[in-house]
């Protein structure tokens, strides 16, 4: 192996300058080149890191066509790009990455008739058929990263789907490619009937191609496998079918085949043109219970002798995994039968409704027959289904999440051998894998052979040895049951030195002849499928041996990371002990995988900044990517740069991805750490000054509301605190009152004895909407509580300062203020928490603040123990519905829908669904969720000058159209402050709406004649 290194290499080569001097001349679209941006796009879903030398993320094809002519010119070689999710390796390497994601993904043409449909490389799988859904038809190669997985890179990697077994791979899916050769030719591959009139180029290429594969017959005879799953090399057998499943219906020759699964290698995809398939009108789902994985893998060949449309693995592992994650459990375990140690998820299809059904009353006899009588557990409702499969598509990503140095690495990921010796494949490599100290969790693909498995190995220690052993023994096997090394993800750097391997000396000449035929200077993505380096050459791992974090004193504490996970025994040792020269951060940090997941435009929050700029810098995974390599010094000394300052200037703390994010990266806690080192070297703004401090003066501006209101009044104010404080002087301000709740009669008589609730009014609702307080006060005491209203402890020095959670601190970095505002909480409020008293707010960023960052400020046992009490006022009274103690008396409203947009730090705690179910208790109102990521505002983020553009396209997203196209007769609901702001903002220049806190709508409906008869019978 060769010597270890600390940072992984860094090609650079002569000619960087030029080419983006000359790139930024010639192109409309964004050349990056800076350090930072060059290391987002060092790295993809696989355990490599290579530095290109620049970026080009292009407007239009004539972008590339310069960027091409421009790079051959110099002699830079270049690297198509789209999601960037390959697990080998693919897109990695020491060239100028052309990145198809942002702008090229067009649909050019679309033939319902003839089921065909012309796209540009960048547009996603998802994005496509969502557009497709209307027409009755889709794009089948239904791979799990279909939200980030764009055509170019399907194309790239040949994919597969789940329904491979139905549908086939990409190349059984391409009609044609337009295609642009590094000699800057145009050219168009397709069937080789159509291809007649060839111009010269083009026909020299076909010619050659052809002379290839009829010289090297016999050897593709031989060497090529005969499963339909194969991935890897270059698909010469194009023209003498080697596949179970030939690439054309009649055996003919395409020549876009060439280009599928060529990886970038061979010429930069302009278009695509694809075959589609009707959407399936009928679905069933059988999920079979069995005892054991050895005996899944046994049975699995005569499931798939009932055609189904997929058979897909989930095992023991992967079920508890996803029974420890509460969105999963439900759905995991409404598909078991007892405790199984394997389940097959078996899809039937079909144009009616009865076929699917007769087939899976066939799968039931058949394990009846098989000796499995009872353990299938049939699924016919379409929502079920879907929801099983998201469970089954989240299985990598569910495994990633595991905590330590030790992660599954994708290596023999995707072997595929035939059903008839799966299970012995299986049970085979188990064994190599206790051998070697680890173990891998088994999923995906029993129908066509490829199974997914990943061994935990450490590739900062003996990784690199393992996985070589690990490979050797998993090769031999495959080459035993004659299948296919690689069977889905491709070669990429992991790869490659196995073509030689898997296809003999003499296909390896020949694919070295096509790569020389399409690109003789081998510009094109160098190092894949020909000519590559050593799977283990751990100067390429984004980890290599000797990678070490610089030391971080930091604020928050990061413990429950910083620990060592054994992979055989599954025990994790104790916070703190993993030796994170970064306290844990570095470790936090390095949760991120670099699947993408975070690059969805689907439901749920992750990621906004995202959604609305499609740049790598604003996506979770370009954030941990930019934290990662400044934590360990890849981006020079100083942790605290702009470069990172930038990355996560867009990023509005929505915690979206602490709940969406698979393994769990939480963006806006490290925004936080960040944050407080920043200040700490460079000191604050006048603008984050002011925010931040905002707990302390604001008693003085609720003195003197008039001045502290002028802003907005005074004719040029606002322009000025643009100008000075960075305020955008296109927002109005919430505005100061003087009447505040706490200050009021009713707050400062709410002090009984023992009270059963303690109301937190914070910040916002005290000083800008006191009425949402004073709601929650009537709605809680009409539903029969004792309520206090929380107050400072007798012994706070600044006892009559309304308590506070301290996030506009956090926001600013300012660590240390936030503790103190935290601790003055604890102090005032866990003595009511130990007298067993709910502790329920309003504001979703200042209560969960209770349950989230307060426990990683180290306030000790008592922090923890409030945490536990301390709820959402919704999630109280749900809960107290729930448990039949909720006596609240309401009526009719005269409106009949509620439309509710919930605040991200709701629903990345699940604390959204007790709102609608309070808003349900009211009788005839319809409550409606609005699908919407963040509404853009954030706390002060969508006030600041700098961010108005980003936070108003936020809000354009989902939640202002949704709002506009509701009717007067439907209530606005939203439980943040800065999202009721938002949406009076959006929409003041047409019809303006006004949102209403949960609270408001559950007041306004409190029948008073109810109360009153209540209040007799009581009395
Ligand atoms: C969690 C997870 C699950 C996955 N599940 C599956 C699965 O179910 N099935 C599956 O097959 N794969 C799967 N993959 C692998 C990967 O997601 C797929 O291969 C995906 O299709 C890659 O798409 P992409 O846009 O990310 O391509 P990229 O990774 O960006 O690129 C893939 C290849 O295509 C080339 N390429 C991209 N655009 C062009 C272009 N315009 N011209 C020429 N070449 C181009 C690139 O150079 C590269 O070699 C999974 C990966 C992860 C992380
Ligand atoms: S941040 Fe999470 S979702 Fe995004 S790439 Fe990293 S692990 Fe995947
Ligand atoms: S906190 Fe929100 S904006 Fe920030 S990275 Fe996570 S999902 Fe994106």
């Amino acid at each position: 192996m060769n010597a270890p290194l600390t940072r992984p290499l860094v090609f650079h080569r002569p000619g960087d300058t030029e080419l983006s001097r000359r790139l930024r001349a010639a192109v409309q679209g964004d050349v990056l080149f800076d350090r930072a941006s060059r290391g987002r796009y060092s790295t993809d879903a696989s355990i490599y890191q290579i530095e290109p030398i620049g970026v080009l993320i292009p407007r239009s094809h004539d972008d590339v066509r310069a960027a091409v002519d421009i790079c051959r010119e110099i002699g830079a070689p270049m690297l198509p790009r789209g999601g960037g999710s390959s697990q080998c390796g693919q897109t990695v390497g020491a060239a100028l990455v052309i990145d198809a994601s942002k702008h090229l993904r067009e649909i050019v043409a679309f033939d319902r008739e003839a089921m065909t449909v012309t796209v540009e490389p960048g547009i996603t799988l998802d994005a496509l058929n969502a557009w497709l859904k209307p027409h009755g038809v889709w794009f089948p190669v239904d791979v799990s990263t279909a939200a980030q997985a764009t055509l170019g890179g399907m194309a790239g990697n040949n994919s597969c789907g789940s329904r491979s077994i139905a549908y086939g791979n990409m190349v059984h899916n391409v009609l044609a490619a337009d295609a642009l050769l590094v000699d800057g030719t145009e050219v168009r591959l397709g069937a080789e009937a159509r291809m007649g009139d060839a111009p010269p180029r083009l026909r020299g290429l076909m010619d050659g191609l052809r002379a290839i594969a009829d010289r090297e017959r016999d050897e593709i005879v031989r060497q090529v496998p005969k499963v339909m799953r194969r991935v890897g090399g270059y698909n010469l057998d194009a023209f003498h079918p080697q596949s179970e499943r030939p690439y054309t219906a009649d055996g003919s020759v395409n020549y876009a085949h060439l280009l599928v699964g060529s990886e970038g290698t061979l010429a930069w995809t302009r278009t695509l043109t694809l075959k589609l398939a009707p959407l399936a009108k009928h679905k069933t789902l059988g999920v079979v219970s069995f005892p054991t994985l050895y005996k899944a893998m046994e049975l699995t060949k005569h499931i798939v002798a009932l055609r189904p449309a997929a058979v897909e693995l989930v095992d023991r592992t992967m079920i508890e995994l996803a029974r420890s994650n509460p969105s999963f459990r439900p759905v995991i375990d409404g598909a078991l039968v007892g405790e199984p140690d394997a389940i097959l998820l078996v899809e039937f299809i079909g144009e009616d409704a009865e076929t699917p059904r007769c087939t899976l009353d066939n799968l039931v006899a058949l394990m009846g027959d098989l000796g499995l009588p009872g353990q299938v557990v049939r699924m016919t409702d379409a929502n079920e289904q879907r929801a099983l499969w998201e469970v089954r598509k989240a299985g990598l990503n569910i495994m990633m999440s595991m905590k330590g140095d030790g992660k599954p690495v994708s290596f023999i990921e995707d072997c595929a051998v035939p059903l008839e010796h799966l299970a012995d494949y299986v049970d085979r490599l188990t064994q190599v894998f206790a051998k070697h100290g680890t173990r891998g969790t088994w999923y995906a693909h029993a129908s066509v052979g490829t199974l997914h498995v990943r061994p935990i190995l450490d590739m900062r220690r003996d990784g690199a040895a393992k996985m070589r052993a690990i490979a050797e023994e998993a090769s031999a096997m495959v080459r035993e049951y004659k299948g296919a090394y690689s069977g889905e993800h491709g070669d990429g750097l992991v790869r490659t030195e196995w073509v030689a391997w898997q296809f003999g000396p003499r296909l390896t000449r020949a694919f070295e002849e096509v790569k020389a035929l399409f690109d003789p200077d081998g510009l094109m993505n160098p190092g894949k499928i020909v000519r590559g380096t050593r799977m283990d050459d751990a100067r390429l791992f984004r980890y290599p041996p000797g990678y070490a974090p610089v030391k971080l004193d930091t604020a928050l504490d990061w413990s429950a990371w910083d620990v060592h996970a054994d992979p055989v025994t599954d025990t994790v040792t104790a916070p703190g002990t993993g030796g994170d020269p970064a306290k844990g951060f570095a470790k936090a940090v390095e949760m991120c995988n670099n699947n993408g997941h975070c690059r969805k435009f689907d439901a749920g929050t992750m990621c906004p900044s995202f959604r609305v700029t499609r740049d790598e810098e604003h996506v979770t995974r370009g954030r941990a990517n930019t934290l990662r390599l400044a934590v360990s010094g890849q981006l020079g000394p100083d942790f605290a740069s702009e470069a990172v300052r930038e990355a996560l200037d867009l990023c509005v703390s929505c915690k979206g991805c602490r709940r969406d994010c698979p393994t769990g990266v939480d963006m806006a806690k490290m925004k936080i750490e960040f944050a407080f080192h920043w200040q700490k070297k460079h000191g604050l703004s006048l603008k984050d000054k002011l925010v931040a401090y905002m707990p302390k003066w604001a008693p003085w501006a609720a003195r003197f509301p008039f001045i502290a209101n002028l802003r907005d009044a005074l004719p040029g104010a606002a322009r000025l605190s643009e100008r000075f404080a960075g305020l955008s002087a296109k927002r109005t301000l919430p505005q100061w009152r003087s009447d505040t709740f706490l200050s009021s009669r009713v707050a400062l008589a709410a002090n009984p004895e023992r009270p059963e609730v303690v109301l937190l009014v914070d910040t916002f609702n005290n000083y800008h909407e006191p009425e949402n307080a004073h709601a929650a006060l009537r709605v809680l005491r009409a539903a029969g509580y004792r309520v206090a209203v929380a107050r400072a402890s007798a012994s706070d020095a600044e006892r009559d300062r309304p308590l506070c959670c301290g996030r506009t601190y956090l926001g600013a970095g300012l660590v240390d203020e936030a503790k103190r505002e935290a601790r003055r909480m604890v102090e005032a409020l866990a003595p009511h928490a130990a007298a067993g008293a709910t502790v329920v707010g309003l504001e979703p960023s200042c209560l969960l603040a209770l349950r989230d960052e307060f426990l990683v400020m180290g306030l000790g046992d008592e922090a923890q123990r409030l945490s536990t009490r301390a709820l959402m006022i919704e999630e109280f009274l749900a809960r107290e519905q729930r448990e039949g103690r909720l006596a609240l008396p309401l009526k009719s409203l005269p409106q009949k829908r509620a439309l509710v947009h919930g605040h991200c730090h709701q629903k990345a705690f699940d604390v959204l669904n007790p709102a609608v179910a309070v808003l349900k208790l009211i009788p005839g109102l319809q409550v409606e969720v609005i699908e919407s990521s963040c509404c853009g505002m954030a706390g002060s983020f969508g006030y600041e000058a700098a961010h108005y553009d980003a936070s108003m396209k936020m809000a354009e997203l989902s939640l202002l159209p949704a709002v506009r196209a509701a009717g007067d007769d439907t209530l606005i609901v939203a439980d943040g402050t800065s999202c009721r702001h938002q949406i009076a903002d959006g929409t003041r220049a047409s019809r303006p709406r006004e949102a209403v806190h949960v609270v408001r709508v559950l007041a306004s409906a409190l029948d008073p004649a109810a109360q009153e008869i209540r209040a007799r019978a009581a009395s």
